[in-house]
């Protein structure tokens, strides 16, 4: 099977989450999601960009976050991967309207797990934070026959 990798580094500026978002878009045009799945797509990948600039390195932008993605004809797997402050309770940071910031909604994992077919967090505290997301392109979901 024909596999797509990308991997983009970048600082944890605001401004990057707009790139990153607009990478992801590119990709899921390529493979003809359609427009509704796509914007799903690029706000996913929006919330786990802001997460990992505004929670995991407190809005500092001398840090780095990593957006590794895998496609092929079948799915989209896309990595946000950061070396921040980590999740006490990563249980307890995906329930909805859950946040540590009171000005916030706390519904940033919520339209992860909505927009996206699979999400899954690994978090260590004091050492970082990765969001594996998956969406398979229609015509291969397992679910459908
Ligand atoms: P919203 O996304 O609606 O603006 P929020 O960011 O607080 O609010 P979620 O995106 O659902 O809500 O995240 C819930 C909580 O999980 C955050 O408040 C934060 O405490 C924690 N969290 C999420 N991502 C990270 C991360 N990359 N590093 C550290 N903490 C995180
Ligand atoms: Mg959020």
């Amino acid at each position: 099977m024909r596999v797509n990798k990308l991997n983009l580094t970048f600082s944890s500026l605001p401004e990057n989450v707009t790139i990153a978002r607009t990478l992801v878009s590119t990709l899921g045009a390529q493979l003809d999601l359609p427009i509704n799945e796509l914007e799903e797509l690029k706000v996913a990948v929006s919330e786990a960009v802001s997460n990992s600039i505004i929670h995991g390195y407190s809005n500092n932008p001398n840090n780095f976050v990593t957006i590794e993605i895998e496609s092929s004809s079948e799915k989209i797997q896309i990595q946000v991967v950061d070396h921040g402050c980590g999740i006490e309770d990563v249980k307890q940071a995906m329930q909805a309207s859950f946040s540590t910031d009171p000005d916030r909604m706390g519904l940033g994992f919520i339209f992860m797990q909505s927009f996206m077919d699979e999400l899954h967090v690994e978090s260590t505290l004091n050492s970082g934070t990765k969001v594996i997301m998956t969406k398979y392109l229609n015509h291969s979901h397992p679910s459908s026959h």
